[in-house]
């Protein structure tokens, strides 16, 4: 629309009465620091708070990049707009009435201003028309089905505003139009009617249908969801989106659910309009629906602005459809949870039932019970990608490592990522816990690379932690090891007896997995195979395996073509690696153990631990000898 100019007491009376937390918090993650707000910075990359709000001032500034002002600037900044554009717009959300310099202008907007109240007021008739239909005899049937099939209360369907949609293609067009004589375009504009493609007049969008009215979150009317109560599809009819209701950031029940998210410090998100109701009534007031549509970034930033834990707990179905539900918005979260701005967790309900059904055989603290104990998102997704599969086979257990790695490399706080590592390396070792210590090593080889230099690109310092970079380095040699000894089995044909007897003998695995999966499918191919690469290739692309961890294998540059004319030595030397890096994973796995152990209290314990210490560390002297010249000069 024309932007006329604005007259100085429109732009002061908005700087007045503009809350810009409440602003600002539509884009960022706000939490309440002392007097302040914190977030992160919009306007640059960071991955801790520097982007402040102070609401005594109504300023905001960020120490990072030095940008700060009013909430008018932040808009024009923001949104790239124009500043009367954000004027009007801050005028309109507060209810400041607009004065413009010149008069004609000012009626001009005006009249726009008030075409949206009565848009409002049009939804609201409309609201009031549903409900009373509900109560006559032509409603009796969704009245019945209200209080029979969803057992609500006659206070809930009042709370709630729930109505009837009456069978007839206009009842409510003659409402609306005929007998409150409400301009027909606004009427169309509401969502409630269409034109007729042939003939002309108009139909209702909603024909006998249980209405549920979908307000702001003023708990103004702004759209209706309608529940088909025939056969008819969709099950689900929503309002179009319009001038006042956009799906994507509306959530259903926000307006009942508001004090109570803040009161319990979490939002639930539920599917349907009926779950919420539900919840609602049994007194869990904290949940809000989705509106059919997949969960949006600015529905979670609009449900976070109420929670200053930022805690969200995603109940959805748990068929198929929920799940995907839920990982699709779990995939619109991400970047918030991965840096810890939203604490998100997946809640699913026992034997697949949604709120709605778990409600009628239990009672609300048995589901607030189950949202204390939901899994958080990230246990939730692993626990996704570990079901329905068999980690004892090498192709799955592939496949299942690649997609943790991909998960876990996304977590930017270290102390998470470590934690993770540890949950996923116990899940890998199937119950083994001698494994645990090698599976730890192995995800924090695989994430560690890409990870630490991607995420923080402007870290000067190297790793923090010199424990682990030394572990990182030792991987980097057994991972070399590893390839040395598969490229001179691949290469070097008269050399595969020896590298399977040696293995055999030294009771030795590949640690790394593409190397276990690579060795796997050399197995099932003949020792004397003269094209082993190019089956090998094949036998890849038939499986859909990741090549590209191993395809540097099967080529010969220089240096590899060097160290095979060596062979003997090399391999003893790359065994030896092998068996050293076991070893001292085992030995420190033990002495960890034994440092934990109390020999006051579990004397038996202590006893072994130190034993198998020993031990471990014997063999590894033993080991030692073994190598037959140094790594560096093998590498
Ligand atoms: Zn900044």
């Amino acid at each position: 629309m024309l932007i006329p100019r604005l007259h100085p007491d429109t732009i002061e009376d908005v700087r007045l009465r503009a809350d810009i937390v409440d602003v600002i918090s539509d884009h960022v993650v706000l939490r309440k620091r002392g007097k302040d707000f914190v977030g992160l910075c919009p306007f640059h990359e960071e991955r801790s708070p520097s982007f402040s709000v102070n609401p005594t001032k109504q300023m905001y500034h960020c120490f990072g990049c030095d940008t700060g002002g009013t909430v008018i600037k932040f808009l024009m900044e923001f949104e790239k707009r124009q500043f009367t554009d954000v004027v009007v717009y801050l005028a309109q959300r507060y209810q400041i009435p607009i004065k413009t310099l010149e008069p004609e202008q000012r009626q001009e907007l005006q009249r726009q201003l008030s075409r949206r109240e009565q848009l409002y007021e049009i939804l609201a008739s409309a609201a009031q028309f549903y409900q009373h239909a509900l109560r006559q005899s032509l409603g009796k049937q969704a009245m019945t089905y209200l209080l029979s099939d969803r057992q609500l209360a006659v206070e809930t369907i009042q709370r709630f505003g729930l109505g009837y949609a009456p069978i007839g293609w206009e009842t409510l067009y003659r409402y609306l139009v005929e007998s409150k004589n409400y301009p027909v375009q606004l009427v169309e504009q509401a969502g409630l009617i269409k034109p007729r493609k042939e003939g002309g007049g108009y139909y209702d969008v909603f024909r006998d249908r249980l209405m549920i009215p979908i307000m702001d979150v003023q708990g103004r009317v702004i759209a209706f969801g309608g529940r088909t109560l025939t056969n008819e599809q969709p099950k689900y009819l929503n309002s179009p989106e319009t001038e006042l209701f956009h799906k994507g950031k509306t959530l259903f029940a926000l307006d009942q659910a508001k004090d109570g998210i803040t009161k319990l410090d979490q939002a639930v998100v539920v599917e349907g309009y009926f779950d919420a109701i539900a919840l609602h009534e049994k007194g869990v007031n904290h949940a809000v629906a989705s509106l059919g549509t997949a969960l949006s970034l600015e529905q979670v930033k609009l449900l976070l602005r109420y929670t200053n834990s930022k805690q969200l707990v995603l109940n959805f179905d748990a068929d198929r459809a929920g799940t995907n539900a839920t990982e699709k918005a779990i995939g619109e979260i991400a970047t918030l949870a991965y840096k810890g701005e939203v604490n998100l967790k997946i809640l699913n309900l026992p034997n697949g039932k949604d709120a709605d059904e778990y409600l009628r055989n239990h009672t609300a603290a048995d589901y607030q019970q189950l949202l204390a104990t939901a899994p958080l998102w990230l246990n939730w997704q692993i626990q996704q990608l570990v079901s329905d599969r068999d980690l004892r086979q090498a192709t799955d257990f592939q496949q299942v490592m690649q997609q943790i790695v991909k998960l876990l490399q996304k977590i930017a706080n270290s102390d998470t990522r470590n934690y993770y590592i540890s949950y996923c390396a116990e899940i890998l070792s199937l119950g083994d816990t001698r494994l645990i210590p090698l599976r730890v090593e192995n995800l924090l080889t695989q994430i560690a690379p890409s990870n630490i230099r991607h995420l923080t690109p402007r870290l000067s310092k190297p790793q923090s932690d010199p424990k682990l970079t030394l572990l990182n380095q030792e991987r980097g040699l057994l991972e070399l090891a590893e390839a040395l000894l598969l490229k001179i089995y691949l290469h070097c044909a008269e050399q595969r007896q020896v590298v399977i007897d040696e293995l055999d003998k030294r009771d030795l695995e590949f640690s790394f997995s593409h190397h276990r999966l690579l060795w796997q499918q050399i197995a099932l191919l003949p020792l004397e195979e003269d094209n082993l690469i190019s089956s090998l290739h094949n036998m890849y692309l038939e499986l859909d395996a990741e090549l590209d961890s191993v395809a540097h294998l099967f080529h010969l540059n220089e240096k590899s073509i060097k160290d095979i004319m060596r062979t003997p030595l090399v391999v003893q030397t790359a065994l030896a690696c092998m068996e050293i890096s076991l070893g001292e994973n085992r030995s420190s796995h033990f002495a960890t153990l034994w440092e934990k152990t109390d020999p006051a209290l579990e004397p038996e314990k202590f006893k072994y631990y130190a034993e198998a210490l020993y031990a471990e560390k014997l063999k590894l002297q033993e080991l030692y000898k073994q190598r037959q010249f140094p790594l560096s000069e093998l590498f």
